[in-house]
């Protein structure tokens, strides 16, 4: 299988005794073309976007993420393929840790590719490609435009927009947490993953545990 090694470059740059993300096993889902964007507060904030293929994730460093407007063209870093595991992550990986910081899965869902299969589209440098998510959907293409730089582009279509999808959209499409709240729940570094929230979004001051169940504050006073 072509894609045995292509996890390498995860595994070498991680120590798993350290850290929460999956370990780098190669599996395809059920459907085969799972997508997730990965909301990422590391040392810059940046968006994830991971394209399930060949039992792996091929992956790209969005540093503005996914506009859905057609006339904006987003720089897309490619990166090392993770693994398909990777799509269900959502918590704080250590700082000093590669990656270090609070990851959040901010958009999922499946896409099917429009100009033949993935792998022979992404060697040719353009892949199109239909996403349905819950706040990405419609076509895109990924252009490579020279060495590990791609753009993520919209298509023209009725997903098209001008909205600001980060500003309008910022939370986790899985918990509907903030990178914040995150943080907080799972032990990270709270005023660093808050400073890759909109400013102004509501936020949650504490987390009350009781019997095991967690019950959020919102904008509680400290009175206990
Ligand atoms: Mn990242």
């Amino acid at each position: 299988m072509s894609n045995m090694n292509s996890l390498e470059e995860y595994k070498k740059k991680r120590r798993f005794d350290r850290t929460a993300e999956p370990g780098p096993e190669v599996e395809s889902s059920e459907s085969g073309n799972r997508f997730v964007v990965q909301k990422h507060r590391a040392s810059q904030l940046h968006y994830d976007f991971r394209l399930e293929s060949g039992g792996v994730l091929k992956s790209w460093a969005v540093p503005k993420g996914p506009s859905p407007n057609p006339s904006v063209k987003r720089l897309a870093m490619a990166v090392e393929d993770h693994p398909l595991a990777y799509a269900d992550f959502e918590g704080v990986i250590t700082e000093g840790e590669y990656g270090g910081g609070t990851v959040m899965v901010w958009d999922r869902g499946t896409f099917k590719p429009e100009n033949g299969d993935v792998e022979s589209a992404l060697k040719k440098g353009e892949l199109k490609i239909t996403l349905r998510g819950k706040k990405l959907k419609g076509s895109w293409v990924l252009v490579r435009t020279r060495g590990r730089q791609w753009l993520l582009i919209k298509h023209r279509d009725r997903y098209a927009s001008d909205v600001d999808i980060a500003l309008s959209a910022p939370t986790s499409v899985v918990t509907k947490r903030t990178l914040a709240e995150i943080a907080e729940d799972e032990g990270g570094d709270v005023r660093k993953a808050a400073s890759g929230d909109p400013p102004g979004i509501p936020r949650r001051t504490r987390v009350l545990r009781r019997k095991g169940r967690r019950r959020a504050v919102w904008g509680a006073e400290s009175s206990e």
